[in-house]
């Protein structure tokens, strides 16, 4: 393993630093000094290789993405991001491959004032956990259980874009040159920070969508306690995803591959006019695909409007 200069080198340089941060990388622990006022939102994610990206992804990718799905849960919580930690099981000392994964992880990590406070490196399979902490005021959170009856449903950006990636690189896909945007989205999606910033004085809910819409909407239904409808015709999908797919769209596919990383939020009906605004001002698709109905269930309206059946599994680790 890496001997502590090593360890220096790589990770005191790897971020922007904080005054929040008494005590960063180098002691048995971190130190450091919450804001008067504010709460802290806290998330940790794993990342396994071949299981949540292929053996041969790119070290950088892979540093860059094992940061975006932990930061894309602070974005979900409206929350901004401060502290990083970062957990490595590497299988051998290889320093060709620790810096490129953290130069993938940087890039990311700088676009925000978020400092590496610490880690711990260890052998073993290749797995990489990260552990974020970032602030919120208290009155001020989106959570997945204040969606109301009559909010509208809307999601940033496209869906299925990462799903279509993953198939793509598993070589699962017999025609589909230049799918370049849908491998990128899945190896480097952004997490929404800066939206979840602007919505949410207006978003009653939000969630990130990492197992895709069904299952992830679906965690709104269940912790909010009601119903939804959504039409299909109205969810976003990137001209690269519709010029692949052409007159037959993989509903299934689209709505529960997962990886997306874009936000589904819902908003009372008298503040969607600022929700038109942000996208404008962000250059960035906010669409509203359904609403929020009384009672239980989730249904998706073809272009007949009649209720397509999908199933909703998400990927679940222990089937
Ligand atoms: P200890 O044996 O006391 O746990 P380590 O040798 O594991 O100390 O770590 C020394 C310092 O380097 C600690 O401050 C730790 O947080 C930091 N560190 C180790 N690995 C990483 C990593 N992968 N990323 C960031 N900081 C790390
Ligand atoms: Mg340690």
């Amino acid at each position: 393993m890496p001997e502590f200069d090593i360890i220096k080198q790589y990770f005191q340089a790897a971020t922007a630093q904080r005054a929040d941060v008494v005590l960063g990388i180098g002691d048995d622990c971190a130190i450091l000094q919450p804001p008067a006022g504010k709460q802290l939102a806290v998330s940790t994610d794993t990342l396994i290789a071949g299981v949540h990206f292929p053996e041969d992804t790119a070290a950088e990718d892979v540093g860059y993405k094992s940061l975006a799905v932990n930061l894309s849960d602070l974005a979900a919580m409206g929350a901004e991001p401060a502290w990083v930690m970062l957990a490595l099981s590497l299988p051998a000392e290889d320093p060709a491959w620790l810096q490129q994964f953290m130069q993938g992880f940087s890039e990311l990590a700088r676009q925000y004032p978020l400092q590496l406070v610490g880690g711990d490196t260890t052998r073993g399979a290749l797995s990489i956990t990260v552990h974020v902490t970032g602030f919120v005021d208290p009155q001020l959170t989106l959570r997945r259980d204040g969606a109301k009856p009559g909010d509208s449903i809307y999601v940033s950006g496209y869906l299925g874009d990462a799903g279509l990636g993953l198939q793509k690189r598993l070589g699962q896909l017999s025609s589909g040159q230049g799918l370049d945007h849908c491998v990128s989205k899945l190896n480097r999606p952004q997490p929404r920070i800066e939206l979840a910033q602007l919505i949410k004085p207006f978003a009653t809910s939000a969630i990130d969508i990492s197992d895709g819409l069904l299952a992830d909407l679906g965690h709104i239904l269940e912790q909010s306690q009601c119903a939804a409808e959504i039409v299909l015709g109205q969810v976003p999908l990137s001209p690269e995803l519709q010029a692949y797919y052409g007159d037959s769209l993989d509903w299934q596919s689209i709505l529960s591959a997962g990886d997306d990383y874009e936000l589904c939020f819902t908003v009372a009906p008298g503040n969607e006019t600022q929700i038109g605004s942000i996208a404008a001002a962000m250059d960035l698709p906010l669409t509203r695909i359904g609403e929020i109905k009384s009672g239980q269930g989730l249904v998706c309206l073809d272009h007949e409007q009649q209720p397509m059946n999908l199933s909703v599994a998400g990927y679940n680790h222990f089937e």
